[in-house]
């Protein structure tokens, strides 16, 4: 399931070699984006295909339009915003799109912007009072599908999204009671906390949606099971997404909604993970310390602060022999906070001027760049081998070898 292709090394000589051997001879200054649209279409059609239900892509994880156009070329027509900015980027990128305002605290303005410009209908909320904000907006809309968004566990997620938002147990009777009044399709939606390392999860959480209806007895079209669909990193290897949908399906049959509910989910993290993968330049070794050119105020935000471990591969030319040691980066501003913990696993003859491709990071990596104390880069090369590791393919060797990286 998981295969990992060293960047220069023996597992795939075809496709790598050529992407090592243009970097080292570039040397490029700046970091160095790669994206891989194959990959972000492969995981869009398998949750098109496989999820059963309705699969709507999370745009915060990446809003980069050209992802965007890839997922829905592959079939992804329903896009979970959270912002007007959002609202606004989606609706001119993909016309056809159908828009789902997802964030359960929002401006009355962006909702009546969303609801009057953009055609939006659909709309979470967690309390009462954005519930009346929301008929207020839309001047009391009769066509819209709000969904109460549920507070549930993030025990297995790596990333909690337990305390900020979601009706409680004693909250969500009477919400889904008014919301129901107001409402011509009620959902009810949750987020189990991205990197979700088990299905248990959701059928926890399911289980808390079932106790919400029982109790507000209320008729329910929408079952929305949030993001939270894991990736794979060094050190948190999920099962197999399919464990993830059987389980979903399966809580989801036995809930008392109508014959003809749907049941949707938002993946964000599982469907770009893979989609990029980052080139930095290593400025300066002091013993397991290596100093490289990206860090917590560009595309590595989370493994400097909640030390998330990305794979990373050195690349030379010609490969280097010695044995693995463990490194931790600093990022390039001026800044003790932009550390890398790591541990990192790189050859113990790494030294400044050597690049290494750093895996996985088209999930909330390029999305959270800033251009702090001057550092950072667009550049973006798109390539066609595969990325570092996949929970999409079983192939064991990459069937693109063209991967000529052009600076
Ligand atoms: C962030 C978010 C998602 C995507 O979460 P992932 O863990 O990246 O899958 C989906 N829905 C909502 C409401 C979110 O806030």
């Amino acid at each position: 399931m998981h295969k990992h292709h060293s960047a220069l090394g023996l597992a795939s000589p075809r496709s790598t070699v050529v992407r090592g051997i243009d970097i080292v001879a570039q040397r490029p200054v700046q970091p160095v984006t790669l994206t891989r649209p194959h990959a972000a279409s492969r995981a869009a059609r398998f949750f098109v295909e496989k999820f059963p239900g309705r699969s709507m892509y999370a745009v915060k994880a990446n809003p980069s339009p050209d992802l965007l156009q890839i997922l829905w070329d592959s079939g992804v027509t329903h896009y979970d915003v959270a912002s007007i900015a959002e609202v606004r980027l989606v609706a001119s990128t993909l016309p056809g799109a159908t828009l789902c305002f997802m964030h359960p605290v929002k401006a009355e303005e962006a909702i009546a912007e969303a609801y009057f410009t953009h055609g939006v209908r659909v709309f979470s909320l967690d309390s009462i009072e954005e519930l009346d904000k929301i008929v207020v907006a839309t001047k009391g809309a009769e066509d819209l599908t709000l969904c109460v968004r549920l507070r549930v566990s993030s025990d297995h997620s790596k990333l909690s999204l337990a305390s900020k938002f979601g009706a409680g147990p004693g909250e969500s009777k009477e919400l889904l009671m008014a919301a129901r009044q107001v409402a011509d399709a009620l959902g009810i939606c949750f987020h189990v906390g991205s990197q979700a390392m088990s299905p248990e999860a959701y059928a926890n959480a399911m289980e808390r949606v079932r106790a919400a209806i029982v109790e507000a007895a209320v008729t329910v079209d929408v079952i929305d099971v949030g993001g939270g669909f894991p990736s794979s990193y060094p050190g948190m290897e999920p099962p197999p997404l399919e464990r993830y949908f059987a389980t979903i399906h399966r809580a989801f049959e036995s809930l008392p909604v109508s014959y003809s509910s749907e049941l949707w989910c938002e993946p964000g993290r599982a469907l770009c993970a893979e989609y990029s993968s980052l080139i930095v330049r290593v400025e300066k070794r002091r013993g397991s310390e290596l100093y490289i050119n990206d860090g917590a105020y560009g595309a590595l935000f989370d493994a400097a602060h909640v030390g998330w471990r990305f794979p990373v591969n050195l690349l030379r030319e010609p490969d280097s022999n010695a044995r693995d040691m463990e490194f931790s980066f600093y990022g390039p501003t001026c800044d003790d906070l932009d550390h890398m913990a790591g541990p990192f696993l790189l050859p113990a003859d790494i030294r400044a001027g050597d690049y290494i491709e750093i895996g996985m990071l088209g999930a909330y990596g390029s999305a959270m760049r800033t251009a702090f104390n001057g550092f950072g880069s667009d550049q973006t090369v798109i390539v066609g081998d595969e990325p570092m590791v996949s929970l999409y393919t079983e192939v064991e060797e990459p069937a693109v070898a063209n991967n000529v990286v052009k600076l």
